[in-house]
């Protein structure tokens, strides 16, 4: 029996892992479920953003199911993101983010990319400086980060036939820190039977568009994977539609991209596609190979046959979609 924690969160959070809780629990899996509790609502429960017993819950599982947490708009003294708490604790250093066209008439472009993003270092280890108006930001590259993250990405590309890797960096300008990745990511792919290509981070952002059908693994620092899956998740539909797996050497933690969406909190219409994708994510994880499968299949089945939240132009309320999935788990013709 796996173990895997689950923290709702706040805003969307409950609605989407809600949703995918109940699909999850239709399939019968060898799974044990735990909650943990995090974050603003759990704050105003109990006083605390990130609890120890929901540290312990979590430490305590194979891996964890995240929803989304509403970081506070302006500083509010004692707050922890848990999300970058739990990254830091568990070192979860290669951010995962397929990034694909769910249905032909979704989104601008046909693209199926998968962005490997750095996730413990660059612009957002957070470290700023305030001295007579000058604000000092320092931005961290080390060559132990850059390797580890280039072999997690050629790894994945053999073990998903994906033929193509490319460095998307910006070292034309940052020649030291930029330049250390792109040095680390040649070194690496010396040898290996992948294509190895480069693109600087403004060019990859213009090439998703004009040329999508040639991008197909792009492996990057922080900040430039993190602006480019949002982007990528624009050209194929939408945030409701892109997952996400931060993995480190001996735990995992699957949320989807999207943030808390504060704005349709509570009214039933949050697309939980990206949770139940990530989800997908998590059961190739724990390698329930066949249940990620079944469960992949009976999304794209779904959202084939013309079944979509409204953020999608749909009429579907999250659980009567999720119900649609439920009921699709089992056909056989699906994409
Ligand atoms: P946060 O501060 O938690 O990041 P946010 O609202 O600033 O929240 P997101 O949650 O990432 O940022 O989303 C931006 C907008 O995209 C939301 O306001 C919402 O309208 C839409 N959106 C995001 N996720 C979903 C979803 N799963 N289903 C439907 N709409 C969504």
């Amino acid at each position: 029996m796996r173990k895997v924690s689950v923290v709702q969160g706040d805003g969307i959070g409950p609605e989407v892992i809600g949703a995918t809780m109940a699909v999850l629990r239709s399939m019968d899996l060898p799974i044990e479920f735990i909650e943990a509790d995090m974050g603003l609502e759990c704050h105003s429960r109990t006083g605390e953003y990130i609890p120890e017993s929901s540290i312990e819950t979590i430490r305590s599982s194979d891996c964890c199911l995240f929803g989304a947490i509403t970081s506070p708009s302006s500083s509010m003294p004692g707050y922890r993101s848990p999300i970058l708490f739990l990254r830091r604790e568990f070192d979860l250093y290669a951010n995962i983010r397929p990034v694909r066209r769910p249905s032909p008439d979704l989104g601008l472009v046909d693209l199926d990319l998968t962005i490997v993003r750095e996730n413990t270092e660059g612009m957002y280890t957070g470290i700023e400086r305030e001295e007579n108006g000058v604000v000092t930001l320092e931005r961290k590259v080390t060559e132990k980060a850059c390797r580890r993250l280039v072999r997690y990405a050629i790894d994945l590309c053999q073990r998903n036939s994906i033929d193509t890797l490319t460095c998307v960096h910006k070292s034309n300008v940052l020649r030291r820190s930029d330049g250390l990745f792109r040095k680390v990511f040649f070194e690496e792919m010396e040898g290996r039977d992948i294509v190895a290509r480069e693109l600087l981070v403004d060019a990859a952002a213009a090439a998703m568009v004009t040329r999508p059908r040639e991008q197909k693994c792009y492996v990057t620092l922080n900040l430039y994977g993190d602006i480019l899956s949002d982007e990528a998740a624009a050209l194929i539909g939408g945030l409701g539609f892109a997952p996400s797996g931060s993995y480190g050497e001996s735990f995992a933690l699957f949320e989807p991209t999207h943030g808390s969406a504060p704005d349709i909190a509570g009214m039933g219409i949050a697309n939980p596609t990206a949770t139940l994708l990530s989800a997908v994510m998590m059961l190739e994880y724990l390698d329930l190979k066949n249940d990620a499968s079944r469960l992949k299949k009976a999304v794209y089945l779904t959202l084939n046959e013309g079944v979509r939240t409204s953020d999608a132009g749909g009429a579907f309320r999250t659980g009567d979609y999720c119900h649609e999935i439920i009921l699709n788990l089992d056909k056989k013709d699906s994409c």
